[in-house]
């Protein structure tokens, strides 16, 4: 997998829940590719910030 589709995937693990074969993808780049861990750690808190937002206002 490369870091673009891996990106993507991770982006849209945001919105919708990932297929296995998605999943292993993803999982298995993330062992490898520090950049990636670190696009999925600001999806993340992104995505939190995004949820805490909607609730406060
Ligand atoms: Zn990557």
């Amino acid at each position: 997998m490369k870091c673009l589709q891996a990106t993507k995937l991770i982006s849209e693990s945001q919105e919708r829940k990932l297929n296995f074969t998605e999943k292993v993808g993803v999982k298995t780049h993330l062992m490898f590719c520090p950049h990636c861990r670190n696009f999925k750690l600001h999806c993340e808190q992104m995505s939190k910030l995004m949820k805490n937002f909607a609730n406060n206002s």
